[in-house]
């Protein structure tokens, strides 16, 4: 029995070709999971494979400017260069439905989540190496060798917020990593003060 029925708003953060998002894909194949994945927006262009509506919501510099001015993001940032946002509507509906809600951001928008829903949990990935994760980036072949460099010297400038997050997941192994996520989502809801509440209604017969 679950005390607490709101979902967990959950951010994932980590550098570039940490594995993130493999990572999220092995967290959504747990089974009996109520994962809901919040797709973000982007002005940058689609790599071979991605879906519309399933990686991202691809749009142009104009459609993003917009969305800021009308207030339409939880969160956004400039990462290498394009925006990157957290669609507000949606968010709250399916947390209050108890959906755990995976969002995977970088650092800059996961400080403004903080600062905006304290109550989220905030995980970041760290490769098992830093050998790792240049090999990791350079084998999945989807960046230039300059782009590459840019985003390797933005996980330096990331490693060194990474102390503001509540947990680090190493990932060593993609399933152990989806695992402990998966681990610290279950020991958050049991947490005293997302329960009491709901515990004390039900000892006073209310519930
Ligand atoms: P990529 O271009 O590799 O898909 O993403 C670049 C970075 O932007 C990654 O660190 C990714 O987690 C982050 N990112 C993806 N979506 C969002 C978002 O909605 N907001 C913010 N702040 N960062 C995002």
């Amino acid at each position: 029995m679950k005390l607490n029925e709101r979902g967990l708003l959950v951010v994932i953060s980590g550098p570039s070709g940490v594995g993130k998002g493999t990572i999220r894909k092995a967290l959504f194949e747990i089974p009996d999971n109520n994962f809901i994945y919040s797709v973000s927006m982007t002005t940058r262009k689609p790599r071979a494979g991605e879906v519309e509506g399933v990686d991202y919501f691809f749009v142009s510099r104009e459609e993003f400017e917009l969305g800021i001015k009308n207030g339409e993001f939880l969160e956004y940032a400039e990462f290498v260069g394009e925006y990157y946002g957290t669609p507000l509507s949606y968010i709250d509906k399916q947390l209050q439905e108890g959906k755990e809600v995976i969002i995977e951001i970088e650092v800059q928008g996961a400080l403004q989540v903080r600062e905006k829903m304290p109550d989220a949990v905030f995980v970041f990935i760290v490769p098992p190496s830093k050998k790792a994760l240049i090999d990791r980036l350079t084998a999945r072949g989807t960046e230039r060798s300059s782009e590459i460099q840019r985003r390797l010297e933005k996980a330096e400038r990331e490693y060194n917020l990474a102390y503001k997050y509540d947990y680090i997941v190493v990932n060593d192994d993609v399933f152990n990593a989806a695992d402990r996520i998966f681990a610290i989502i279950r020991a958050e809801h049991a947490k005293t003060e997302r329960s009491i509440h709901k515990y004390y209604k039900l000892m006073e017969g209310k519930e």
